[in-house]
């Protein structure tokens, strides 16, 4: 495995393999790897003929007060599990390297990154764009895995993806868990004992709507509800929202009508650590 840290050897790595006639798979991450990335990176690697993984902690996608200082970091592991998950290239670019003095463009999507996740980080999604139309200029992927997990950021991304005309796949993976249910996440690592044995409450949750959506339920209200109060039954828990919406426009449903596919997902403060999870139906179009 080859290891740049530089945009212009990148750029020019890059080059040279479409000049092979290779294919370029591309997983963006921010590190602090997981079996979550490792499954985007084997995924993405069964698609092309070679893939390329970046590690940047985007400082552009915090918010004031959020972790970016705080965010995990730990360059050689992330090398060994990248290497071991098939990665020929690792890109380890410098926030100056991203973002030269004088850098003045952003990425902005539209009403699809204001809200859920837009609206409770401003600005996150403004930063999470930019630096993927970054990577995708510097990495020149033909295809870019990203994980479902991030639902909203898949849309914000495929949204940007048609705006812009890039010319990439986007391809989704699905959300890898632990065992009791809770989504891996590097920021799991910051749930004390007592806390993290609350984190599945999310995933719990997630399931006691799809069951009541499989028994009939369309109400949304009465699906986030129900939600709510497994939710807030851990002590250390603190729900920033619950949603139930259109899964395309991520606008907020009341109902559900038949063919609907909704996105139903949540944040959830677990004492400081933030959490997210989500899930999807597809409704049936006859009988929803
Ligand atoms: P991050 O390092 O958090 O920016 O994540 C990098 C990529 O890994 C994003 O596309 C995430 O959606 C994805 N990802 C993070 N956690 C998981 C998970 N538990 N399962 C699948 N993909 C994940």
């Amino acid at each position: 495995m080859l290891v740049i840290d530089r945009v212009a050897p990148m750029g020019a790595a890059a080059d040279g393999l479409r000049r092979d006639g290779r294919r370029i798979a591309f997983v963006p991450t921010m590190g602090a790897l997981h079996d979550g990335h490792l499954s985007l990176m084997r995924l993405a690697r069964g698609m092309a003929d070679a893939l390329v993984v970046s590690v940047f902690v985007n400082p552009a996608q915090f918010g004031r007060g959020e972790d970016f200082e705080s965010y995990p970091r730990d360059a050689a592991r992330d090398a060994s599990l990248a290497e071991g998950a098939g990665a020929d290239i690792l890109f380890l670019p410098s926030t100056a390297g991203i973002y030269p003095e004088g850098h003045a463009t952003w990425v902005d999507v539209g009403p699809i990154a204001t809200v859920l996740e837009g609206r409770s980080r401003p600005g996150h999604f403004r930063g999470v764009a930019t630096v993927v139309a970054k990577l995708f200029n510097i990495v020149r992927p033909h295809v870019a895995v990203f994980g479902q997990k991030d639902a909203q950021q898949v849309a914000v991304i495929r949204r940007m993806v048609a705006d812009l005309d890039f010319d990439v796949r986007v391809v989704a993976a699905p959300t890898v868990r632990e065992p009791d249910g809770l989504a891996m996440s590097s920021r799991n690592a910051y749930l004390s004992p007592a806390e993290r044995a609350q984190a599945p409450a999310l995933r719990r949750s997630l399931d006691a709507a799809l069951r009541l959506i499989a028994g009939g339920e369309r109400d949304c209200a009465r699906i986030t509800g129900t939600m709510a109060r497994i939710v807030s039954a851990e002590p250390s828990a603190a729900i920033d929202y619950i949603s139930v919406a259109d899964a395309a426009t991520l606008s907020e449903l009341t109902t559900l009508a038949p063919g609907t596919t909704a996105l139903i997902s949540l944040a959830v403060r677990i004492g400081s650590t933030r959490l997210i999870d989500n899930d999807t139906v597809t409704l049936d179009r006859d009988n929803g």
